[in-house]
């Protein structure tokens, strides 16, 4: 893996969080459920070992990803009203008519970005952090997460979302992500959550030779699938496998 670079501006962490207390950060499962403060009236590592459970007999089955899957409390990056879905193979709202990807959907675009790699991977650019979920489950299987959000108020949301895990390899960013991120190039890997008409010239640039590149993409036919795209020395190599419903992948900020 290369290099990482210089970071000569200031990226938008949870740096600028008010400090939370280190005796206030637990491991997932180590709190007390009346602590909990969104109320999911269930003890949520139990909940979360049955999703993982499920996500396995679909088929599911790089122990990381598993891992991963099973350490992130979905259930802080939806709103009150939904927590009780938060485990629930479903996709929900996440405000200003986006949504938060499925379980399923998120494990396996991150398998699928895995797939061959040993240990973790390197930098990974992440386009559309909505709640921030999916940024937070890359965490655990990169070195580093980039991750660019075009909306200011879902920017922010994932940025409070985030502060509670205290994750210091997750780098949130604010701008349009089909410009991709050339600071932290090149990539290990790139995912999409956001579907386009075609894949941007700027991820494919900013994808290291080696790299994996997954995003839901349009297709002849009209409909979205999932595109994966390989960097390698002869060039790039890219296949199209299920179809999938993603919100649309939009130019310019809001
Ligand atoms: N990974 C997210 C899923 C959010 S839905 C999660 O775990 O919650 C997809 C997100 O992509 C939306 O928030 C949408 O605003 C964002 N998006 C769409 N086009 C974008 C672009 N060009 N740059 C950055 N984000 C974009």
């Amino acid at each position: 893996m290369a290099q990482r670079p210089g970071f000569p501006i200031k990226l938008q962490t949870q740096d600028k969080a008010p400090s939370v207390k280190a005796s206030t950060v637990k491991a997932p499962g180590s709190k007390p459920a009346s602590t909990n403060p969104q109320g999911l009236g269930l003890d949520s590592s139990a909940v979360r070992q049955r999703m993982v459970q499920k996500l396995a007999a679909q088929g599911l089955k790089d122990p990381m990803v598993l891992l991963a899957m099973g350490s992130v409390e979905r259930h802080r990056f939806v709103e009150s009203a939904l927590v009780n879905q938060a485990y629930e193979d479903t996709s929900l709202p996440i405000g200003l008519g986006q949504t938060i990807s499925k379980p399923n959907v998120v494990a396996r675009m991150i398998e699928l970005l895995r797939e061959g790699a040993e240990g973790k991977l390197g930098r990974v650019l992440e386009i559309g952090t909505g709640c921030g979920y999916q940024a937070a489950v890359l965490s655990h299987v990169a070195t580093e997460v980039y991750s660019i959000e075009r909306l200011k108020g879902l920017h922010e949301k994932a940025r409070a979302n985030l502060r509670h895990f205290r994750l210091a390899n997750v780098h949130l960013l604010f701008g349009d992500g089909m410009l991709g991120y050339p600071k932290g190039a090149p990539y290990a890997a790139i995912i999409s959550a956001a579907g386009g008409e075609t894949l941007p010239q700027a991820w494919l640039d900013q994808l290291a030779v080696g790299g994996r590149l997954v995003a839901p993409t349009v297709t002849a036919n009209g409909q979205q699938a999932l595109m994966v795209v390989d960097k390698t020395d002869q060039g790039f190599k890219q296949s199209v496998l299920e179809a999938v419903h993603f919100v649309p992948l939009k130019s310019g900020i809001s």
